[in-house]
């Protein structure tokens, strides 16, 4: 009898939220937005999807798993149209189900509609509830479709005001795409926690979470979508709305430090500069003597660099990331649970052995799976492992987009540094403080969501 073998995760590090990505006025707008949302697939595994609009009819196809894997030259060819609109998911609301995945897209009064959604709602239930209670039914547990039923409800005339008006009733993080038969809005909520960014290809208006999709695809960089900013794109061009007050910017800081691709630019800022500056002032608060110093791939990366060239001690690719293991792993029974961290990521044993190292990384979220690689680095010879992290201990959950888990399985909301090293297994633990990390930050403390450090929610 086949005996069913145990599937894994691969990772438990934090889980990037979303990705959205849109383009107007092009005639190969789905697979333009195909290689658009390949570049943002580290943004999210689970799902994705692209509508389109020919003008007159609306279109879409969605599916689970990579946007390699959803998509194919057959259905990209049933998505005609000039403007296009898609995304990338992985789930913070709603369940990851098919009916889940994004574009949302509906027929209503005012004609045909669809919504990409980067970020997460504070008052989902709330605004449900209501809604429920005027007669809406939801057709999937997604924070994004609350946004179509209170346009369907609006009583604004024109769609703009209709738009406004719904808007000024969310709260939480939203960066937001929406296509019409003849429209692409591309908006931030008034906190502007998620990026977005706007582009040209060839004269067609385009928008992105990150500029990587925009250089994939040869697009000009023209600017960021400010916070609270709506743009309306149609024929006619583009045009700027500011409808929302005044509200504190609360950009989401963890882009920089990790979830956004260091080749990129969010907030029109570059994230590899960004890291590669955290890893300095790391090495400036928190020095150790060592013999060298690795990066946990890929994203300790930048951070390494910059250690290294501020410590002035030799920077060596120690742990090598297996770059083709997919997002779960069949585990043999009899085989201990380490494999799962093994398969991804291995030590250089010629390299470490014998040697005092100091690894980089970018966060510890529960502590096990460092815990892992810390074993398996002294089991391959290492004589001292340090750990030094590029920001400060996450003691608090996010309500903005980014799947952290609950704050009782945050390691540092109830053990001291020290104990985190001991419970990982280090000589040594030191985290960047806060205030080190905003200097490495291309924009002052005030301009940042810190939330998951402080515990200061800009809103709940
Ligand atoms: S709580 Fe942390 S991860 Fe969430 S938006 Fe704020 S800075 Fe980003």
């Amino acid at each position: 009898m086949r005996k069913n073998l145990p599937l894994y995760r691969i990772s438990n590090h934090l889980k990037e939220e979303c990705g959205i990505f849109g383009i107007l006025g092009h005639e190969d707008a789905a697979r333009i937005t195909f290689l658009g949302l390949y570049a943002l697939q580290h943004r999210g595994q689970e799902s994705a999807g692209i509508v389109v609009s020919d003008g007159k009819r609306v279109a879409g196809f969605r599916g689970m798993g990579l946007v390699s894997e959803v998509f194919n030259e057959e259905n990209l060819k049933s998505l005609p149209g000039q403007t296009a609109i898609g995304h990338i998911r992985y789930s913070t609301t709603g369940a990851s189900v098919l009916k889940n995945a994004q574009p949302f897209q509906v027929e209503y009064s005012r004609g045909s509609l669809a919504i990409a959604h980067n970020g997460n709602l504070v008052n989902t239930a709330e605004l449900r509830s209501q809604l429920e209670k005027a007669g809406s039914i939801f057709q999937t547990t997604m924070d994004s479709e609350i946004i179509v039923h209170l346009l369907a409800r609006s009583q604004g005339t024109a769609f703009e005001d209709a738009l406004v008006e719904s808007l000024l009733q969310l709260k939480g993080a939203y960066s937001l795409l929406l296509l019409t038969q003849d429209q692409m809005i591309g908006l931030r909520d008034p906190h502007g926690f998620r990026p977005l960014c706007l582009g040209k290809l060839d004269g067609a208006y385009v928008f992105s979470s990150e500029t990587c999709a925009l250089d994939l695809i040869q697009a000009e960089y023209i600017r960021e979508v400010e916070p609270g900013e709506i743009i309306i794109i149609d024929k006619k061009g583009a045009r700027s709305l500011k409808p929302f007050p005044p509200a504190k910017p609360s950009l989401c800081i963890f882009e920089f430090i990790y979830f956004a691709r260091p080749d990129s630019r969010v907030f029109g800022e570059s994230v590899y500069l960004s890291r590669k500056q955290l890893g300095r002032e790391l090495a400036i608060e928190k020095p150790v003597e060592c013999d060298l110093v690795i990066p946990m791939p890929d994203s300790g990366n930048c951070a390494a660099l910059g250690f290294a060239e501020t410590s002035g001690i030799p920077l060596e690719m120690g742990i090598i990331r297996n770059h083709y293991v997919g997002r779960t792993f069949i585990q043999p029974s009899q085989t201990s649970r380490d494999l799962s961290v093994k398969v991804k990521l291995n030590p250089v044993k010629e390299v470490i052995r014998d040697k005092r190292i100091v690894v980089i990384e970018d966060s510890i979220v529960r502590g096990t799976t460092s815990k892992v690689r810390m074993k398996n680095l002294r089991e391959a010879g290492v004589k001292e492992v340090h750990m030094r992290v590029s920001c400060p201990p996450h003691r608090y959950p996010c309500y903005y987009g980014i799947d952290f888990p609950t704050r009782e399985e945050l390691i540092a909301s109830s053990h001291s540094v020290e104990e985190i090293g001991k419970f990982i297994g280090l000589d040594s633990l030191g985290y960047l403080s806060l205030d080190r990390m905003i200097k490495a930050m291309p924009f002052p403390k005030d301009q940042f969501c810190l939330s998951c450090f402080d515990g200061n929610y800009p809103e709940r």
